[in-house]
C-alpha cells in the first residue's frame, strides 16, 4: 500500500486541464452526459436537448438555479449517496427522446416534460 495519497485518474486530468487553462489562457468546450463530472470542470454549463440549447447557467448556480425541467431531470438522475437527500429534488423525465430528424411541434421537450401545457405543444 502506498503511504501517500494517490490522485484518481480523473482528478489528475482535471488538474492538468486547469493548469493548461491557467498557463496558456485556453478555453475548452466539453460535451458530457454526466452533470456531476462536468460540474467539476466547467465554469458555465449549457444544457442541450434534441440538438438545441435549453439552458445556460454558471456552474455554481446549477443546483439551486436550474429552471428548465430537463436540467432538473438530469440533476435528479445524478446518484445521491445520502438516502435522506435522494428524493428531495426528484424530477422524473419519462419516455424516450423523439426522432431529432422529425422533432415534435412547439417545445421539443413537451412529450417528456412533467410541466407541459397545451401552449407547449403548439408552434
Ligand atoms: S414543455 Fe413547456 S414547460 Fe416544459 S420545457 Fe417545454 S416550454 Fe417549458
Amino acid at each position: 500500500m502506498p503511504a501517500e495519497p494517490v490522485l484518481a485518474d480523473d482528478d489528475l486530468k482535471k488538474c492538468l486541464l486547469r493548469e493548461l487553462e491557467r498557463r496558456f489562457g485556453l478555453s475548452y468546450i466539453f460535451i458530457f452526459h454526466d452533470l456531476a463530472a462536468v460540474s467539476c470542470l466547467a465554469d458555465r454549463i449549457a444544457v442541450m436537448y434534441l440538438g438545441k440549447i435549453v439552458e445556460v447557467l454558471p456552474t455554481g448556480d446549477l443546483l439551486s438555479g436550474a429552471c428548465h425541467p430537463y436540467t432538473r431531470g438530469l440533476l435528479a438522475a445524478v446518484p445521491e449517496p445520502d438516502p435522506r437527500q435522494r428524493y428531495s429534488r426528484q424530477v422524473t423525465v419519462k419516455g424516450e427522446p423523439p426522432n431529432p430528424a422529425d422533432p415534435p411541434p412547439g417545445c421539443r421537450f413537451h412529450p417528456r416534460c412533467p410541466e407541459a401545457r397545451q401552449i407547449c405543444r403548439e408552434n
